[in-house]
């Protein structure tokens, strides 16, 4: 029984790692392993030689509807449930798989790295508790994350009709840009 456990803490202590270094917050961490809060603070720090950032994790839902956060959060809620319905993965390492495949398209199409471990991590809960749902896009016929209650029959995607002033007034690269420092803040970006 001994040798069990000690296999099953070592599997758990890897999960952790990998977790770590995809940038998860202490918050997942623990809802995700079965190791204490005190050995993955540690765990933590050893791995990326920094304690853990403290406050809340990111819970909007509505961060997932903004422009170009949807089309990322989109990409990966795709990959999750083409891995949920074509393979055996399931919950957190299907998370984590999904997440590794969002990481490489992001890098083979030169692209900023939007969707963080965290939010993709709260994604799928929002998913699995009704928050969110993907519906068609009725042009491109892509699959795209939508609040549940604003599921419509004719919906367009936001790559089938971009928004004519995204991204290009002076307002939207100020907001954008607070939009950034409050990520950087609640520590919330990309950190692979
Ligand atoms: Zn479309």
């Amino acid at each position: 029984m001994k040798v069990k456990s000690i296999l099953s803490e070592g599997k758990q202590i890897q999960l952790a790692t990998e977790l770590v270094q995809l940038g998860a917050r202490l918050q997942v961490l623990e809802a995700s392993t079965t190791l204490s809060r005190e050995r993955l603070v540690r765990l933590y720090k050893e791995v990326k030689g920094v304690s853990p950032p403290k406050g809340m994790l990111p819970y909007s839902e509505d961060w997932f509807t903004g422009w170009q956060p949807n089309m990322h959060s989109s990409l990966f809620i795709n990959i999750y449930n083409y891995i949920i319905q074509y393979t055996h993965i399931r919950d957190i390492d299907a998370i984590v798989k999904s997440y590794q495949l969002y990481l490489e398209h992001v890098e083979v199409n030169h692209l900023q790295c939007i969707l963080s471990f965290t939010r993709a991590w709260t994604l799928v809960r929002f998913v699995e508790s009704k928050v969110l749902s993907v519906t068609a896009c009725v042009k491109c016929t892509g699959n795209f994350l939508v609040h549940s209650l604003d599921i419509q029959s004719n919906h367009v995607c936001g790559l089938c009709h971009v928004p004519s002033r995204a991204g290009k007034t002076k307002q939207a690269a100020a907001r954008k840009a607070k939009e950034v420092q409050e990520e950087v803040e609640i520590g919330e970006v990309c950190t692979v």
